[in-house]
């Protein structure tokens, strides 16, 4: 059953291609030709260890229609155009769902391969790269087949796209550009990866690893059945050990919490994408070693190094397994910082003309326990510290309440001569989190015997 069609003999034996004819007629021959098939994928014999997870693109690509899409996808932060449409090729092989892995309009979740295996993001690239370095990109001259992946993989590989004749469509809406010349750069990334990953050509017509599909078609983008089965024979089932990130947090002074399970306590390497375009055959991740994590395995925090830009993060075990390696996840260093304890309204007027103010005296922080916050120019002797996870600003008891319901009774207030110091827990599990307070107190001269600070909003640092 190998190779429907013959590969041009300048590529060699060493490249798989990925063949032009309809697939509709080739699906035609093979159900007359085969039985029906217990396992169609089939193998190289090699895989990627964790050395070779990486990929880099060179966007080179000339077609209008490869580089029209500019909307920003946050699951995949800064790409735009023909990279937005390889990495998302390449993600789909992913172990969890990259990011939220339902922003493509054009399928159901992105990253749908459920065994132990990722690839990992690691920035641009300068050009096309030796024979192993792992990059993706356009290469120039006219070829009838749309792209090819140059093998053996064991020690990296490369991906080139034809130019001609054909026309390249970055996607993510479904009709494409160009005839019938018009090619899914998404789709025909994810087959090729497939490829680089260790899959042969499939003798199953509906999987995405089959040799061929029609021009103008979507349907490669999502891996099917037997391309599960595929990557899952290669690396395994996703194990219930295998490492997982499922958020982060970027704090102020340059450091991120990274969120998960199946951390090492301690030697992890964390990786980042590189910010830079880099040249040269080692597509490596920027890399910080030797870095334990808390919680049991479920919290990793990491000072960023200067050179990371968007792309992805992932965590590293010390191991060579495959699970020892993390999903990739989506990971943007310019998104927002946590920011600093910030007032917000106004007090209500006291019976006696003050205005009561409640500030932070002290960051929330995790590592402290503790956090102050300090009320001054309130009245009376008793007051409540009262905290919601939403703010709001509501005509209440002749001021204003600065909590959205529901809210919780934090801890009583005791005030002397108009000014309270009130110590508040700061729990591990609200890091990255933000709570509103507010303290409402006894005001003996105010006809509703009432009195209001203003907000508060804190966000808590580890
Ligand atoms: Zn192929």
């Amino acid at each position: 059953m190998n190779r429907l069609l013959k590969l041009p003999s300048r590529l060699g034996p060493r490249a798989l291609c990925h063949a032009t004819l309809p697939g509709l007629a080739i699906a035609l021959v093979l159900a007359l030709l085969l039985p029906t098939p217990t396992r169609a994928f089939a193998v190289f014999g090699d895989t990627l260890d964790l050395g070779q997870r990486d990929f880099r693109i060179w966007n080179n690509f000339t077609d209008p229609e490869a580089n029209d899409n500019l909307a920003l996808d946050p699951d995949f932060p800064g790409a735009q155009g023909a990279a937005l449409a390889i990495w998302k090729g390449v993600a789909e092989w992913g172990s969890a769902p990259h990011g939220t892995g339902t922003t493509d309009p054009s399928q159901p979740v992105i990253g749908s391969g459920a065994s132990n295996f990722d690839a990992f993001f690691s920035g641009y690239s300068e050009g096309p790269g030796n024979r192993n370095a792992n990059v993706l990109s356009m290469i120039e001259g006219s070829s009838f087949i749309k792209a090819y992946t140059e093998i053996p993989i064991r020690d990296g590989w490369r991906i080139r796209f034809y130019e001609d004749p054909w026309v390249w469509n970055d996607g993510p809406d479904t009709l494409l550009l160009g005839g019938s010349k018009a090619l899914d750069l998404q789709g025909v990334a994810t087959h090729e990866y497939g490829h680089a990953l260790g899959l042969d050509h499939s003798s199953d017509p509906t999987a995405t690893m089959f040799a061929s599909s029609a021009n103008g078609a979507i349907d490669f983008r999502s891996i099917e059945a037997d391309d599960i089965a595929g990557i899952q024979f290669l690396y395994g089932v996703r194990s219930p050990s295998k490492a997982l990130i499922t958020g982060y947090t970027l704090v102020s002074g340059g450091q991120v919490l990274i969120e998960g399970r199946g951390f090492a306590a301690t030697d992890n390497e964390v990786w980042f994408t590189h910010r830079a375009k880099i040249t040269g055959p080692d597509g490596d991740p920027v890399r910080v070693t030797g870095v334990p994590s808390t919680q049991g395995g479920s919290r990793i925090l990491v000072t960023l190094p200067d050179d990371v830009g968007p792309g992805d993060i992932a965590v590293r075990r010390p191991g060579i397994r495959p699970e020892d390696l993390s999903n990739a996840y989506p990971f943007d260093p310019r998104r927002d910082a946590l920011s600093p304890p910030q007032s917000y309204g106004q007090g209500k007027l006291t019976s006696i003309g003050t205005t009561p103010t409640l500030t932070a005296l002290t960051l929330p922080s995790a590592t402290a326990g503790t956090f102050r916050l300090e009320l001054r120019d309130a009245l009376g002797s008793f007051g409540l510290l009262l905290e919601s996870e939403n703010r709001a600003a509501t005509p209440f008891q002749g001021g204003t309440l600065y909590l959205a319901a529901p809210l919780r009774r934090v801890q009583p207030v005791s005030i002397q001569f108009g000014l309270a110091s009130i110590d508040v827990d700061a729990p591990a599990d609200l890091i990255g989190r933000s709570r509103y307070y507010q303290v409402w107190f006894h005001d003996p001269g105010d006809p509703l015997g009432s009195g209001l600070s203003n907000g508060v909003r804190v966000t808590f640092l580890p």
